[in-house]
């Protein structure tokens, strides 16, 4: 099994993400995936800005980046990436991993996606690739069922994470709304929010 690690080797967790905003559920992902798969560190990766994601625009790189740092910044185990932001452009995990397998020469990599995402990864591009430089980790997210949709077996694990029916795009409408996300998000995100008035025109 590919969650197997040689004596020596760092296990480093990978949770890519838009972060638009960061909220709990990533969080708890994170927490837990580390906990059961004994990783040593979980570096979470915010996405470069695309040009549009779908049919809405996201947020400015560093404002997803400080969100990101803010929410993760009392945990000794977990740190934020920079590299998918200053990459520039739209993110392939392909990329990502690749240039996070050529900082961390001696750590193997695990990365940790919801079961929407995991859904999603056959589409993606270069998938052979793909899982030879990471193990993945399925983790289930209400309203999405984790199910292995044609995935090899021996790269993908999947975890049952503590639910939260938190998602992003709910905080960005709620925000829009002026409804509350206290407790959905860390406390400095909502007051980072606040402070640079993000969503307010959006949903
Ligand atoms: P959006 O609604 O804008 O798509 P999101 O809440 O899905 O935002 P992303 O940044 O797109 O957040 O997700 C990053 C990763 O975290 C994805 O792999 C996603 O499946 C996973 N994830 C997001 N929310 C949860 C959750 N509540 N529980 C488990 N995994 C989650
Ligand atoms: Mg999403």
């Amino acid at each position: 099994m590919g969650e197997q690690t040689e004596p020596g080797k760092r296990r480093l967790g990978v949770m890519g993400g838009t972060f638009d905003p960061i909220h709990h559920g990533h969080l708890v992902a994170a927490s837990e995936v580390a906990a059961q798969f004994h990783l040593d560190e979980v570096v979470f990766v915010p996405t470069g800005q695309p040009w549009q994601k779908s049919h809405r625009a996201v947020s400015p790189a560093e404002d997803r980046y400080l969100m990101t740092v803010i929410a993760t910044a009392s945990n000794p185990q977990f740190s934020v990436s920079r590299i998918d932001i200053d990459r520039g452009g739209p993110t392939y995990t392909t990329d990502t991993l690749r240039e996070l397998r050529n900082l961390n020469e001696n750590a193997d990599l695990f990365f940790i996606t919801g079961a929407d995402a995991l859904a999603q990864i056959l589409t993606w591009r270069d998938t052979e690739e793909l899982f030879s430089l990471a193990h993945f980790i399925g983790v289930t997210r209400p309203g999405h069922i984790l199910a292995n949709p044609g995935l090899p077996e021996d790269r993908v694990s999947f975890v049952e994470v503590p639910a939260l029916a938190i998602s992003s795009s709910d905080c960005r409408a709620r925000v829009a709304q002026g409804e509350p996300v206290w407790y959905l998000v860390p406390d400095g995100v909502v007051r980072y929010i606040d402070k640079r008035k993000l969503y307010r025109h959006d949903g």
